[in-house]
């Protein structure tokens, strides 16, 4: 994958100012067919239930970040990414600035912010597939911030899509497969040797079989990625990132346009992954899924972080409700679990869902 492939590419050249939280617009969740013709291909259970109660992950998450203050830029006390004085243009627009951000290993560090506060930028910038006009970010401890996506990859740090990138007229399989040579690289000087690279290739195999099963999508193992529901595609690039056990993933949006029986399932998985021991950052639009599922949470507004804190500390900021959600608005309360269809889509996502393989 190249810069020019990330998921910024349809955007006009001029500003989008922030749109606010009541300006909704629908989306492929819609449109999609019902969860028993599609999601599950009338085979599988579509959700998987969350159990009740906080989690180990969200238990260890909590006691690590015992004690820091809900303030921007704060430090952690075991911070995976270390980022400083970040900073993105285009034309005239400051997308993003970040000054300091420090990512608490073992979490679910969540970024929130109206739709255009940077957010997605600030993931492309990180990941490699875009490149900041000044600024350097460390992950483990190595600087990273002239690294290629594809050697952050392979140092454990991966990245999903706005948009996703299923290619449609691969299987199910090949797609989760490519994860391996994608994100990791193929080895180019064992590509002669047929031996050496059938044998990676039934263990990638089975590794890619195993994270089917995981994600529940076993039954559309050997069917087109074409015709997958957009939820479905959400499922299998989280699958294709997990090939190559990352110790980060960064999910942009992963609940967007998600089929609602789907969305239990997928946070699920998320926190499952937090409760092994891997460090998610998630882009996310709804304030019940954020609430519920983060352990710390990052507002962005006009490319800066405005807020840091618990779920209940951005609740009650003024100046998170203010740029965020406008005056007239409160946010939920941390902790609850969402009833209802849980995705409340905001801004230009529904825009965003199409798929460019
Ligand atoms: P978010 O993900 O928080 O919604 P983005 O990071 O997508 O926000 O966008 C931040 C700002 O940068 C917006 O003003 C957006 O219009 C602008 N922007 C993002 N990508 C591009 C691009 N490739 N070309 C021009 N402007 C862009
Ligand atoms: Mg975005």
């Amino acid at each position: 994958m190249s810069a020019d492939n990330s998921q910024p590419e349809s955007r006009a050249t001029e500003p989008q100012p922030p749109e606010a939280a009541t300006t909704e617009q629908p989306t492929e969740a819609a449109t999609e067919p019902r969860p028993t013709e599609v999601e599950n291909g009338g085979q599988e259970p579509a959700a998987t239930p969350r159990p009740k109660g906080r989690s180990v992950g969200a238990e260890r998450a909590a006691a690590a970040l015992e004690g820091v203050a809900a303030e921007p830029g704060v430090a952690k006390p075991d911070a995976i990414l270390v980022a400083d004085d970040v900073s993105r243009s285009f034309g005239g627009v400051r997308a993003v600035r970040v000054e300091h951000l420090e990512v608490q290993r073992g979490t679910i560090t969540a970024l929130i912010g109206p739709n255009g506060a940077g957010k997605s930028t600030f993931f492309n910038l990180i990941s490699g597939f875009d490149h900041p006009d000044s600024g350097t970010w460390s992950f483990e401890g190595k600087d990273i911030s002239k690294a290629s996506a594809f050697r952050i990859a392979r140092l454990g740090m991966v990245r999903t899509f706005q948009l996703t990138k299923a290619l449609m007229r691969l299987t199910t399989l090949e797609n989760v497969m490519l994860g391996a040579t994608e994100q990791r690289g193929e080895r180019i000087i064992a590509a002669p040797f047929r031996w050496i690279w059938k044998s990676q290739e039934s263990e990638v195999e089975a590794r890619a079989d195993a994270l089917l099963e995981r994600f529940r999508l076993t039954h559309m193992r050997d069917e087109f990625a074409g015709i997958m529901s957009g939820g479905q595609r959400k499922l299998l690039e989280m699958a294709r990132a997990m090939m190559v056990n990352p110790e980060m993933i960064m999910l942009d949006e992963p609940m967007a346009g998600v089929n609602p029986a789907l969305t239990q399932s997928l946070l699920g998985h998320i926190e499952q992954l937090r409760d092994e021991g891997t460090t998610i950052i998630l882009v996310e639009h709804d304030m019940d899924v954020i609430m519920s599922i983060s352990d710390w949470i990052v507002v962005f507004a006009q490319g800066e972080v405005i807020a840091e804190g618990r779920p209940n500390d951005i609740r009650s900021n003024a100046k998170v409700i203010e740029a965020y959600l406008g005056k007239s608005r409160s946010l939920p309360v941390a902790g609850h679990k969402p009833v209802k269809a849980p995705h409340q889509p905001v801004g230009d996502d529904a825009t965003t869902q199409e798929d460019h393989s």
